[in-house]
């Protein structure tokens, strides 16, 4: 029994942000070597309009060929969008809010009230489809447009959502400007509003600090960790890269600490040196996976010489 879930959004959140495109076959091979791995719970994929995120858009021909195992999620943005959720065989809904009003404008060109409104007839439809229900609650610890974000506006969110029937809630830090202190004094106030088993979070690595933060939320009490293989849709030079901290540097953290996850670290590391080899052609930027890589080429330059 893992004591602690890491939730893989990689094949959505992370390859969203890859400008390479990724067939469909290799999305479901991607999932197949998750769910080898140990990755229990995974965001398959988004359905989304296509012209939006064109990456996404065989979402519908991706559900049918989900490997088994893994308890997947995907991604519906809207009523359009659960139209196409609803033919699929998943068993959990996501969608997204911003804390900040600003970042939620810029991204669904709607206040955060109209936004939730909107989607308050999906989540009903979810709900009476005795499916669930994850949101994710974006720029938790600040905003690129307002700054600082409130805890207190954190957890009207939260209650807001909640209200939806959100079962489980992603607190997202998306330009990754969280502390410790912050992320701790975040779930505190957040644990005042929700069960902290029905909360995740979801850490930007943007500025080195994903795992003290992580660490912290732990402390805290949160269990359930977002996290994409490899770092991918971290990638420096992909435009809008998203920051997701790396699955194996979670991984590799709480094995350090004793703390089980499930996830065999050296079948991801196999995983992202697939991605990056034979799929998207050039350098996943996760740490962890990278040191691993390094070693593993050192020893077989050893052994040859
Ligand atoms: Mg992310």
């Amino acid at each position: 029994m893992a004591a602690v879930s890491i939730y893989e959004v990689g094949p959505r959140d992370g390859l969203q942000n890859e400008p390479e495109s990724v067939s469909t076959d290799d999305k479901v091979e991607l999932l197949r070597r998750l769910a080898a791995a140990g990755l229990a719970r995974i965001e398959a994929t988004s359905f989304v309009s296509a012209s939006w995120i064109p990456q996404l858009a065989d979402a519908d021909d991706l559900v049918r060929r989900l490997p088994p195992g893994p308890v997947y999620s995907a991604l519906v943005p809207n009523a359009r969008g659960w139209e196409r959720f609803r033919k699929a065989d998943i068993p959990v809904a996501a969608f997204f809010v911003s804390a900040s009003e600003t970042h939620n404008h810029k991204n669904v060109n709607r206040s955060v009230d109209a936004h939730l409104e909107a989607f308050r007839p999906v989540a009903e439809s979810v709900r009476n489809e005795g499916l669930r229900l994850r949101a994710y609650v974006s720029t938790v610890c600040g905003c690129p447009y307002e700054g600082d974000v409130p805890a207190a506006r954190v957890v009207e969110v939260v209650r807001r959502v909640r209200e939806l029937g959100a079962d489980e809630i992603s607190l997202g830090d998306t330009i990754g400007v969280g502390s410790p202190g912050r992320v701790r004094e975040l779930v505190r106030a957040v644990a005042g509003e929700a069960p902290l088993d029905g909360i995740a979070l979801h850490l930007h690595d943007t500025f080195g600090r994903a795992l003290a933060n992580v660490a912290a939320g732990y402390e805290e009490g949160v269990r359930t960790f977002d996290a994409s293989l490899g770092g991918l849709g971290g990638c420096p030079y992909a435009p809008g890269a998203s920051g997701n901290v790396a699955t194996e540097d979670l991984v590799d953290l709480f094995a350090a600490e004793g703390i089980a996850t499930g996830v065999d670290l050296d079948a991801l590391v196999a995983t992202s040196a697939w991605m990056e080899d034979a799929v998207l052609q050039r350098p996943l930027p996760g740490r962890v996976y990278r040191a691993r890589r390094g070693a593993a080429a050192r020893a077989e330059g050893a052994l040859s010489d």
